[in-house]
């Protein structure tokens, strides 16, 4: 006999950045789900509607990456502190000035978005990896970047899910080492802190 298959409603739609690579076919899944809700952070909906100018707050640095201007509007934005069902909404900007990760209350899984990848070894996505770099590629600034690592790193997470690569089980130590080496990479780059 095949196992069930359990058939879960889609009701919700949550953004951890603006990134073309992470909003797939929103329009078009949000046309058949009328009544799902879609929910981004309000920094990064400013580039999903095409205003892609940075505050005057916000280091004056270049943004990176592929946004797309799209026609859906957000229903709720979110922010950090903010809880999703079971999930944690926790600021996290760097990659772009509004990403955010997920933190699960239930087991403390972390659903990073790209503040880390996986694919072609865990890394601090500002820090350059050869045989998968677009992440680094795309992120908009390296300093906030580690903050935001090493904040998501004190979550002590029990399972680490990156925008890019496969989940990692027990991540604490490849994290920690993760981040030891953006520093030493960081460092010897020139326009660290930009
Ligand atoms: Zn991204």
């Amino acid at each position: 006999m095949p196992p069930a298959i359990l058939v879960w409603p889609i009701t919700r739609i949550v953004l951890t950045h603006a990134h073309y690579y992470h909003i797939g076919s929103l329009d078009a899944l949000l046309a058949l789900l009328p009544a799902a809700e879609f929910l981004v952070t309000a920094r990064d909906a400013r580039f999903l509607s095409g205003d892609m100018s940075l505050d005057l707050d916000e280091p004056q640095t270049k943004l990176n990456g592929s946004y797309i201007k799209i026609s859906s509007r957000p229903t709720r934005f979110i922010t950090n502190g903010d809880q999703i069902g079971s999930f944690k909404v926790i600021s996290s900007p760097r990659h772009t000035p509004g990403h955010i990760a997920l933190f699960d209350l239930r087991d403390n899984s972390l659903i990073a978005g790209d503040a880390f990848q996986t694919r072609a070894g865990l890394a601090v996505s500002g820090n350059m990896r050869l045989l998968f770099p677009f992440p680094a590629m795309a992120t908009w600034n390296r300093s906030l970047a580690l903050e935001s690592a090493r904040k998501l790193c004190h979550l002590s997470p029990s399972r680490l899910a990156a925008g890019h690569g496969n989940v990692l089980e027990s991540p604490v130590a490849a994290i920690e080492t993760a981040i030891a080496n953006a520093e030493q990479a960081f460092q010897k780059i020139k326009s660290y802190g930009t």
